[in-house]
């Protein structure tokens, strides 16, 4: 619980500085549900906080090592804990993406979204609205008023949907002139007819999401199950004004739901469900391109191959922090998924951005 956020912004400034421009990677392990068998272990020492994973797979053995691993009785609260500064660092005017990345069935939406009306079962994007919350408030006895803005869309085959919309766009007409992406001269991300809705108060947040989460599944009956081949992006703006001594911050908030990574049995996939795999395939792949040009200073940076990585450039790259988290199903049938989840990430966190940090995190035992 944050009690006074000035003085926990003050602890909290070393550690941010240090995640200052550099890509963290965290793993996390969702545990077996009652109508699966079969589990991989993934030892992690007796807690439930690791850096470790190795897994067995055709007699071979992998071994992944991370900034962070959960396993399977990491709680909510306990993910939570360790990406609250984060969060945080928003209010500093920091712009901030964390993103979970994983096969579908992870636990991609439980990481992110988990079940808001549960108390223990809340996910990362309704913990962190409720941080920001408190901070904020807290933070008015030293002269700082916040406003709040949030949006929240779903990007499917390279077209981007509206989740907040009061009338729900259909695909059909998920026109093209719709949702254009811009880049205003201040650097942030503009995205025509997109509905942005000031949040006051915890209680209209709650409301927001319930809204967009009833957006999202009315999709998923009526399309095939689609929302998990969609990003989903939610966005809070932060803008910061300290009367007392004139400063000003605006950080940005995205909380990214990727699109599940499972590769298709390349047989037999045709039509719609072959554009599907092929979109989500480009931006998946030009999200690691990104991060990696930006690691290697290269000049041109390939933010225009996708929607999903032009809609974030000013959120990657420069003094902005980024989050992986990579989820993993422990059942044996999704060993070869998760090994490929596994090097996606490692070879993203092998990315140093700006400041040098720990020796390089990655040691695959095999690499095929
Ligand atoms: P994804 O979004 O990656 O497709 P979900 O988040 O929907 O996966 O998770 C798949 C199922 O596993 C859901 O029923 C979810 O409630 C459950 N689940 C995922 N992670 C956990 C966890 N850490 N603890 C308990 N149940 C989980
Ligand atoms: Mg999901």
């Amino acid at each position: 619980k944050i009690v006074d956020g000035e003085k926990l912004r003050k602890k909290l400034h070393n550690t941010i500085l240090e995640l200052k421009g550099n890509i963290r990677v965290f793993c996390r392990v969702r545990p077996l549900l009652s109508n699966e068998s079969g589990a991989v272990s993934y030892p992690n020492n007796g807690e439930n906080i690791g850096r470790g994973v190795e897994l067995m797979h055709n007699t071979q053995a992998y071994s992944f090592a991370f900034d962070k691993v959960f396993d399977h009785s990491a709680s909510q609260e306990d993910v939570f804990t360790e990406i609250s500064q984060l969060v945080q660092s928003a209010l500093d005017g920091y712009k901030v993406c964390i993103f979970a990345y994983g096969q579908t069935g992870s636990g991609k939406t439980h990481t992110m979204m988990g079940n808001p009306e549960f108390n223990d079962q809340k996910g990362l994007i309704p913990r962190s609205l409720e941080q920001i919350f408190e901070t904020s408030q807290s933070l008015m006895s030293q002269g700082w008023k916040y406003k709040m803005q949030a949006s929240m869309l779903e990007i499917y085959n390279e077209t981007i949907r509206d989740l907040l919309a009061a009338s729900r766009t259909s695909i059909q007409d998920g026109a093209a002139s719709k949702y254009n992406i811009k880049h205003d001269s201040n650097g942030n991300t503009q995205v025509s007819d997109l509905t942005i809705v000031d949040v006051r108060s915890i209680n209209e947040v709650s409301s927001l999401l319930k809204r967009a989460a009833q957006s999202r599944s009315v999709g998923k009956t009526q399309m095939n199950e689609e929302s998990s081949r969609s990003h989903c992006v939610f966005t809070l703006r932060i803008f910061g004004v300290n009367e007392g001594t004139d400063q000003q911050v605006q950080g940005v908030l995205n909380l990214i739901d990727l699109a599940g990574s499972e590769r298709l049995n390349k047989s037999g996939v045709t039509g719609d469900r072959l554009k599907e795999t092929q979109a989500i395939n480009k931006s998946l792949s030009s999200l690691s391109d990104v991060i990696f040009s930006i690691a290697k200073k290269e000049e041109h940076i390939p933010f225009r191959n996708s929607k999903l990585t032009y809609l974030l450039q000013p959120c990657l790259g420069g003094d902005s922090k980024t989050l992986m988290f990579v989820n993993l199903s422990p059942e044996v049938s999704s060993t070869s998924e998760s090994i490929c989840s596994l090097r996606f990430a490692a070879r993203v966190n092998s990315c140093e951005i700006g400041v040098p940090r720990r020796q390089t995190q990655m040691r695959s035992l095999s690499q095929g």
